[in-house]
């Protein structure tokens, strides 16, 4: 039996990737559409057969209790409102999958991590690179896997750039342009990769950050960052530095340097086109290639997966919480122009 999933939330990224590749999953399926837009809903609801009695808006969302068919809440929705719908759906007795940023700020976060575990119920956040093929093969070529080692040596530095150009002609970044819905700018919506990036390749937690704002672009509806960059340093010496902007056509790659090799990835977190190399100290360049990848599919099942065997998804709560008290410390050093110690 696959495990019914609602969708909050029914705008870009909900319509174009999660809703068609639910249908591209092993245990997975859309049971249920929740949306301030009924009539779109509806439309929804009837190209992929969701019934008017499985269409919740924001009032009577909480009726979606005693809908059996629900088994997980998927939030989708701008980054201020992730606390309050997670709050509310493991109040109705669903387990939540939850977009990134995770939230706001760390108290949000640990308040949402409180929820569920006192509804006994799971959460999971949506870091879909962390289940995308090209992204574990690198973690592979770097940390090495089952006992073996990793390619490229002592690993010595991460670097990272992940930008977009924020479009206020379209809705969906005119949320993303406001502090009150967005909580924060380029780095709480794409730096987070190259943050989280850092994270997975390295393995381990950073003990500083040393950041510094970008100029912006002066449009007066933008009142979030547009560009921030800044370094992290690990425990193993290893170091990251890392760019975000919401001024560049795009931007997702990202470098792994060893002393014995360099793993890249550009673009690392494209939805679509992933291209990872390792070039070794000598001898040619190896390319990967993973024609089948689909990280949207994965990412789902591993949430419907979670839920069947009752264990902890992969990437919970936790893993959200810790980008975000990363980024507070990134904001907190930009702002005061020296480092912080996390
Ligand atoms: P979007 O604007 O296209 O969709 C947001 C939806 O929320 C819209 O349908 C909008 O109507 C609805 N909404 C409900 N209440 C709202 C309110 N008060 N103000 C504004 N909109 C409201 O945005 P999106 O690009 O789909 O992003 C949604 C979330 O998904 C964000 O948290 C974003 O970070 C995340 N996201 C993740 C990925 C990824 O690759 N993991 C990609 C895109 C977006």
């Amino acid at each position: 039996e696959r495990i019914g999933f609602a969708i909050v939330g029914l705008g870009a990224y909900a319509l174009n990737q999660i809703i068609p590749n639910l249908a591209n999953t092993q245990g997975a399926k859309l049971t249920a559409l929740v949306s301030g837009n009924t009539e779109k809903a509806r439309e929804v609801g009837k190209a992929y057969g969701i019934s008017s009695d499985h269409i919740y808006d924001y009032d009577n969302f909480d009726r979606i209790a005693l809908d059996d068919t629900v088994d997980v809440v998927y939030i989708i929705l701008p980054n201020t409102l992730h606390r309050s719908m997670t709050e509310r759906a493991f109040a109705a007795g669903k387990h939540v999958l939850c977009e990134k940023p995770m939230a706001i700020t760390v108290e949000d976060c640990e308040a949402m991590i409180q929820a569920g575990k006192a509804a006994g119920k799971k959460l999971m956040i949506g870091y879909r690179a962390q289940y995308d093929p090209y992204n574990l093969k690198a973690i592979e070529l770097v940390r090495g896997k089952d006992g073996k080692p990793g390619q490229i040596g002592d690993v010595r530095l991460f670097t990272s750039d992940h930008g977009r150009l924020l479009n206020l002609d379209h809705t969906r970044d005119q949320w993303r342009a406001k502090k009150e819905l967005a909580g924060g700018g380029a780095l709480y919506d794409i730096g987070i990769y190259a943050l989280n990036g850092a994270r997975y390749m390295f393995d381990e937690e950073p003990t500083e950050v040393m950041a510094r704002f970008r100029e912006g672009s002066g449009r007066s509806e933008v009142t979030v960052e547009e560009g921030v960059e800044w370094s992290m340093a690990f425990p193993s010496k290893a170091v990251a530095t890392c760019t975000t902007s919401y001024l560049v056509a795009q931007g997702k790659l990202m470098h792994i340097y060893g002393a014995e090799g360099t793993v890249s990835l550009n673009p690392a977190t494209d939805y679509f086109e992933r291209n990872l190399t390792f070039q070794p100290a000598e001898g040619p360049q190896q390319h990967f290639s993973f024609p089948l990848a689909n990280q949207f599919a994965a990412m789902l099942d591993e949430m419907a997966s979670a839920v069947r065997e009752d264990r902890e998804p992969k990437t919970p709560g936790e893993e959200g919480l810790k980008d975000v008290r990363i980024m507070e410390a990134i904001y907190e050093s930009a702002r005061k122009q020296k480092p912080v110690s996390l």
